[in-house]
């Protein structure tokens, strides 16, 4: 039987870092199974859907490259893949007929005042809260039939079995093991005959021929009723895969504080989509070698059920940033170029930027400036326009440096503008040197020619050679105050390097400035 999951989510919010893994996990096996991977918007809690949520899954799976074989945007052989039209279309009535007849569900007419005092009552006497029976498990169909008859309104439950064990497999935790007695009859149908999750998901799982039920820890507490659901029916039941919980670096519960946002914010800081696929995959999943960083195709060809690890998955922001530096490094300057031009364009990034507060500075530097970071990135576009060779140079010696597409835009700014900005405590210790000038203007009267690979070697030569010439044993009193002249800075690339590609005129504008 070929592998059959589904990414379910309720669209009621952004989507955050424990719905993508979810969804990442099951795309990855099913790719790597050869299987179909399904997706199905769980909407059946009207109070809380928010179509705008909707959107927001999209876009971003999208945008991360999570595809699926069948969904309300590609139809397939279970359509409808959303749950209030499958209502709409009587799937779930009939169905909860099938429960009801077998006696597996049945009417509770409980009025919320009635719930509000049996809840009282079991906390005040240290009972287990939930329904447990209450006034209607037990009922007889005349007490049933006259509620009925009244018109007063009733959900319907799962008669959850008693007095029984109820065992799962779970294929990370292995067997778990329920008294049913613990277990209270969860709401299958709500008043306005809505369905709730319970009963929508798992009927949709069957359906749908889902053959692994992965999902969040959490949701552990439900599998017992979800099991006993399966059996009521007669079903087989998929196997369930309940994936461990995420945390932050420190080992707590994972907050905004952990670097844990809005996914598309990730993409609008600059992060790539195969860095961040490799970064989430790696969160409660290992590859069972020491491989960190991976192509989409490697965690494909690597996704195994039985790397999934039963501690929590911990988020560390700077692995993120680690990993996404090496995927840029594994792109080519052309390449770089064309998704920096995309990432600058795309009205996400603008709008991050725009509307950028930086909460949390890294101390004794000045809080990042989203307007200036958008400036800077817009500058690239610009320059791209007008003289792509030289941007595509640019790049190429910066793409060593970067952790994040954002970071180009100050990274290669001092090849942009006419004049660099000078860091003052630089400009102080380098350029009053007092053999500068004359270093500057024999630079300057040296102009190289040739490829990029013969300028970089005459640059070197030239600047050995004024160092012997001028008795100079080191090289650092020689490169320092040319690489603050020309750059503003005291680090970034070879020196060699950043001269050739300036080239002659920009190097004597700025050398003799
Ligand atoms: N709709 C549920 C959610 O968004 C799905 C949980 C599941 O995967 O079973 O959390």
């Amino acid at each position: 039987m070929p592998v059959r999951v589904r990414f379910a989510p309720s669209p009621t919010g952004l989507l955050h870092v424990g719905a993508l893994r979810d969804a990442l996990f099951k795309f990855l096996l099913a790719k790597h199974e050869g299987g179909e991977n399904i997706l199905r918007i769980e909407d059946t809690d009207r109070s809380r859907y928010n179509p705008e949520s909707e959107e927001e899954f999209i876009t971003t799976l999208k945008w991360v490259g999570i595809t699926f074989d069948e969904g309300p945007h590609l139809g397939g052989p279970h359509a409808p893949y959303r749950q209030s039209e499958r209502k709409e279309a009587g799937i779930y009535a009939e169905l909860i007929n099938v429960l009801l007849a077998k006696g597996a569900a049945y009417k509770a007419f409980d009025t919320s005042q009635e719930l509000d005092e049996m809840r009282e009552f079991q906390q005040l006497n240290k009972l287990a809260v939930g329904y447990y029976g209450g006034n209607w498990r037990d009922a007889s169909a005349e007490a049933v039939a006259a509620a009925e008859a009244e018109g007063k309104p009733f959900v319907i439950r799962q008669r959850i079995p008693r007095g029984e064990k109820i065992v799962i497999e779970d294929l990370i935790r292995g067997r778990i093991e329920w008294d049913s007695d613990t277990i209270d009859d969860p709401v299958l149908i709500k008043a306005d005959g809505m369905p709730t999750y319970h009963f929508a998901s798992m009927v949709d799982d069957h359906l749908m021929e889902i053959t692994h039920i992965m999902r969040g820890e959490e949701w552990i507490s439900s599998a017992p009723k979800h099991a006993a659901l399966f059996d009521a029916f007669g079903w087989p039941r998929p196997i369930f895969v309940h994936c461990p919980v995420i945390v932050g670096k420190d080992g707590k519960k994972l907050s905004k504080r952990h670097g844990a946002t809005r996914v598309l914010d990730y993409a609008a800081e600059g992060y790539l989509p195969v860095a961040l696929k490799n970064f989430i995959a790696l969160i409660g999943w290992s590859p069972g070698d020491d491989t960190e960083a991976m192509t989409e195709e490697e965690l494909i060809a690597k996704f195994r059920l039985s790397g999934l690890q039963p501690s929590p998955g911990r988020f560390d922001l700077d692995k993120l940033r680690w990993l996404n530096g090496h995927h840029i490094r594994q792109m080519s300057p052309t390449a770089v170029l064309d998704e920096l031009l995309a990432y600058v364009s795309h009205p996400f990034t603008r709008i991050y930027w725009e509307n950028f507060v930086d909460e949390e500075p890294i101390p004794n530097k000045p809080p990042k400036d989203g307007k200036q970071i958008l400036a800077r990135l817009d500058r690239i576009v610009e320059w791209a326009a007008k003289d792509r060779e030289y941007v595509l140079a640019a790049l190429a010696l910066e793409i060593e440096r970067v952790l994040t597409l954002a970071d180009f835009g100050e990274a290669v700014e001092f090849f942009l503008v006419d004049s660099p900005t000078i860091d003052p405590k630089a400009a102080d210790k380098w350029l009053t040197q007092p053999h500068a000038a004359d270093l500057f203007a024999f630079i300057a009267a040296n102009p190289a020619s040739g490829s990029f690979e013969e300028a970089t070697a005459h640059y070197d030569a030239l600047l050995r050679k004024y160092a012997e010439d001028n008795g100079f044993e080191k090289l650092g009193p020689i490169v320092h105050p040319t690489r603050v002249k020309l750059t503003g800075k005291t680090t970034g690339p070879g020196l060699f390097e950043l001269m050739a590609v300036l080239g002659p005129d920009r190097l004597r504008e700025r050398l003799l400035a």
